[in-house]
């Protein structure tokens, strides 16, 4: 299947989680057996081409397809968690939303020195998240260069913000 394909099974639902937002959500890609398989192999190829040692996911939806693309390739997987689950001292990044900040935080003894990085979840929009997942991961010595996606909402800009951190953006397909 083709990423234009890949992008009829994505549902778009109103006014979610607030009034006048059109929240783009993968539960229809992942739960269609194809084009969850499709969306993986796609971004496992760009992982490969980026020559990915291992592949970093942001809690939650992050780790759906991160975990999916590192198993395919046959490297290890770094969950970026949600502050207060990992069992170990942790390494951890406060980062603006909108309306106040969030954390995320990872296991720093799973990053090597140097070891490259792609960093896989299902959208970027602004490009918080992932540029706070960047920061963090860089913090752990890995080197972070690429970035993957399913869903970029270019209106938001968050790819560019990616790039001016000198991190290369690649999506499956866009919603404007
Ligand atoms: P950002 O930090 O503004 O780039 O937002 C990206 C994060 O918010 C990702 O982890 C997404 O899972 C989530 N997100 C934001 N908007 C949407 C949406 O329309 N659908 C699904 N997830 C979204």
């Amino acid at each position: 299947m083709t990423p234009d394909d890949l992008k009829q099974l994505v549902r778009t639902v109103p006014d979610f989680p607030a009034p006048g937002i059109l929240f783009r959500d993968i539960t229809t890609l992942i739960g269609h057996g194809a084009g969850f398989a499709a969306s993986v192999e796609h971004l496992a190829e760009r992982a490969a081409a980026a020559r990915a040692e291992s592949v970093a996911g942001m809690e939650a939806r992050g780790f759906i397809f991160g975990a999916a693309v590192a198993a395919r390739l046959g490297i290890g997987f770094v969950p970026v968690r949600k502050p207060g689950k990992l069992p170990v001292a942790t390494l951890g990044i406060d980062y603006a939303l909108e309306y106040g900040s969030d954390r995320l935080e990872i296991d720093p003894s799973a990053i090597s020195s140097g070891e490259r990085v792609v960093i896989v979840d299902d959208l970027i929009a602004t490009g918080g998240t992932a540029l706070a997942a960047a920061e963090l991961l860089r913090q752990a010595g890995a080197q972070v260069d690429h970035a993957l996606f399913v869903i970029d909402l270019p209106d938001l800009a968050g790819a560019q913000r990616l790039r001016d951190a000198g991190v290369t953006v690649d999506a499956l397909m866009e919603f404007a």
